[in-house]
């Protein structure tokens, strides 16, 4: 913990220190990737506390995710600025939505509908339409998307031919059904996850009292990522401040990627307009990743466009330079996948750990063949927006076992030759019902893994709570795992990141695998628009600039092993990958040295080796949440019933990260 409030400012640059020392009135920050604005800010809430000049309790602090939210809190932690609240809009609206109900509307705050596509056939029935699955997610997703817009069912399709949205029926049509879905959500007494938003921003509109409460509790507003802020979101934003200008926010145009859901930039750039008193400041120096890795970001913004791309900065490297961007074009994914695992294998080997190494990928569904092919080599990795750690039925199971060991204390017999903490929740674990957990992985694969690798976690949990709390308890321990339980926190596996782009924003590792990148996939297929496709380049920049030290690009020309090679790698890598004209100067060539490689994987090959690894390959994940699917008609579909279709995966990505 930094001993002054001025010690907190060191490890800042110059125009960091202006945005941390800016306390009062408005604060935008315009920002490229990884030149610290999460860090400033930060800081700025941290030098603030400490100065004495905000009250802790008064500041609130929206990020995108509950993991951005948990590591903000950490590292004012660090700082010595605790009881800051860090929260994404939904979880910061459902907390003041349920305190204030009561008050606002009596009663108990209705349930979060669980099934939502459910409920969007039976509006659709109601209304005399039958949609299949298809159909229903996409009118599904128009309905966010007119909810977050705030958008009435009467002004839906004006609003929808205006923001050009690619409308799965007749706009007189979905404007029915969400109306009929708004009724029959009221009449079973639920809302859903736009509603909190919405509900929120009523009351704070209709109960001035309410209202002047909020406003009395917080003085002081910080959004990270206020790119992607949408009109909904800005509108409860401009509630909470009532007027008043304790607000600083940060983002960079050129990485707003959830503008197909209503998300848009406008805010951001037209924030001087509304705020003409605004200290407004630029960063340009990025801190995270080599020259190369920038070199190569800088290039694809330049040949950006839209509104966005006007705005965009150059980056100025700061680090030493690393290893050069390296192309790789494989015949089929799975020889893609397999190529991809072998080199993480081997960046494992030379000492990179396997925690700061990331897969991105564009759709969920394009995970599964690289857990395939990272289990075939040994490398634990891990599902970001998976199933909710807490909430798997073997970790729920182990918290009962552990509260019953925890309970009787010292008492258990199976419990006598364990010493410390780690070894009791072995042993617990190892006389678990449902099945007992091993130290050594039970070379399983689907669920039986699934269930031993959370049960793992759970011991290297123990291990580093022991580790940071000696002498705690098994009571000690399950009263940590309630609070994380509650706050969502799942333990950090040290394994390879498996991760959508969309779910990449605002982190960074060591080692970054962008794969699959042919045109179909990014852009992928549903882009048509200019627009949309701009988007889908701004996924790529976000995608490159996850990276501190190693990047790696690949294609397949296939789908599978002996097939057409039909496929062509992203229009996107034009100009940038060896070989297709392009970037000059002292890293150009970007891959300078080795060009695009041909890789290579026996994956599909005839050999013994190859035929079992596909029979082990049996277990179908959902492409969009992850889970093992059981059900044949979901199996054919790779996707859970209720998880949405690819086009608005992305908002429920958000949903997931937020529950
Ligand atoms: P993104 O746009 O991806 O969200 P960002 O602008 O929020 O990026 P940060 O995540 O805050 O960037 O910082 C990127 C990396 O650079 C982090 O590892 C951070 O610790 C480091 N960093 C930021 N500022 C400095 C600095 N002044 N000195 C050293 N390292 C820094
Ligand atoms: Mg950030």
């Amino acid at each position: 913990v930094p001993e002054t409030a001025d010690a907190v400012l060191e490890g800042l640059d110059p125009e960091q220190r202006e945005v941390a020392t800016a306390l009062h009135g408005p604060v935008c920050v315009l920002a490229g990737a990884g030149t610290g604005k999460t860090r400033a800010i930060t800081h700025r809430i941290a030098y603030g506390v400490r100065s004495g000049v905000l009250q802790p309790q008064s500041v609130l602090a929206v990020t995108f995710t509950n993991r951005a939210a948990g590591e903000m809190r950490g590292r004012l932690r660090q700082l010595g600025a605790d009881g800051v609240q860090a929260r994404t809009f939904h979880s910061a609206a459902l907390r003041q939505l349920q305190y204030f109900w009561p008050r606002a509307v009596g009663g108990e705050l209705p349930r979060l509908a669980e099934r939502k596509i459910q409920l969007v056939a039976e509006a659709a029935a109601r209304y005399g339409t039958r949609l299949d699955r298809g159909e229903l997610r996409d009118v599904a997703g128009e309905i966010e998307w007119a909810k977050v817009t705030q958008t009435a069912p009467e002004d839906y399709g004006a609003a929808a031919l205006k923001a050009g949205r690619d409308m799965p029926r007749d706009a007189a049509e979905l404007a029915g059904i969400y109306r009929s879905y708004e009724q029959h959500k009221a009449e079973r007494g639920v809302i859903d996850f736009e509603d909190v938003l919405l509900l929120t921003v009523g009351v704070l509109e209709d109960r001035p009292d309410i209202a002047e409460q909020v406003h009395r509790q917080y003085q002081h507003f910080v959004v990270d990522e206020y790119q992607d802020v949408s009109p909904l979101q800005q509108r409860l934003l401009e509630l909470w401040l009532g007027g008043r200008d304790g607000l600083c926010v940060v983002g960079d145009a050129s990485q707003t990627i959830y503008s197909f859901t209503g998300a848009t930039p406008d805010h951001l750039l037209d924030f001087r307009l509304r705020h003409p008193n605004a200290t407004v400041v630029k960063l340009v120096r990025d801190y995270r990743s080599t020259p190369q890795v920038v070199h190569l970001a800088n290039g694809l913004l330049a040949q950006a466009s839209g509104r966005a791309a006007d705005s965009r900065l150059e980056l100025i490297a700061q680090r030493a330079p690393g290893p050069d961007p390296g192309y790789t074009e494989y015949a089929d994914e799975p020889a893609e996948a397999e190529g991809t695992a072998r080199r993480i294998r081997r960046l494992i080997d030379s000492g990179v750990p396997a925690g700061s190494i990331a897969v991105l990928y564009r759709i969920n569904a394009q995970s599964e063949i690289y857990e395939q092919a990272l289990a075939d080599q040994g490398v634990p990795y891990q599902l970001r927006g998976a199933e909710r750690f807490f909430e798997r039925p073997e970790v729920r199971e182990a918290g009962i076992a552990l509260r019953g060991a925890a309970r009787a204390g010292g008492n258990d017999a199976l419990l006598d030759d364990a010493v410390d903490l780690a070894s009791q929740v072995r042993a617990v674990l190892g006389s678990m019902k449902g099945g007992a957990w091993r130290p050594e992985a039970p070379a399983g694969s689907g669920a039986a893994r699934d269930r031993w690798e959370s049960l793992a976690a759970l011991v290297r949990l123990a291990e580093d709570f022991g580790r940071a709390r000696p002498g705690a308890t098994l009571g000690d321990l399950v009263a940590e795992l309630d609070a994380r339980a509650q706050a969502q926190h799942a333990p950090a596996v040290d394994g390879v990141t498996l991760a959508s782009l969309h779910a990449a924003k605002g982190l960074e590792w060591d080692a970054v695998f962008l794969v699959g990148l042919t045109e179909g996939m990014l852009p992928i297929t549903y882009a048509r628009t200019d627009e949309q496709v701009e988007e889908e380049r701004r996924l790529l920049y976000v995608g490159v600039t996850r990276a501190r030290e190693h990047l790696q690009l690949s294609w397949a020309l296939s789908r599978s092993p002996g097939g057409r090679a039909s496929r062509v790698p992203s229009r996107f890598l034009t100009g940038l990958r060896p070989g297709s004209g392009g970037l000059t100067g002292r890293f150009g060539g970007a891959a300078g040295t080795g060009g695009v490689e041909r890789g290579s994987g026996s994956y599909g090959g005839s050999g013994a080796g190859a035929v079992a690894r596909r029979r082990r390959r049996t277990s179908v994940r959902c492409r969009v949440c992850g889970r093992t699917l059981t059900q044949a008609g979901e199996i054919k579909l790779m996707r859970c019933e209720d998880c949405p279709s690819e086009l608005d995966e992305a908002l429920h990505q958000r949903l997931r990260e937020w529950r």
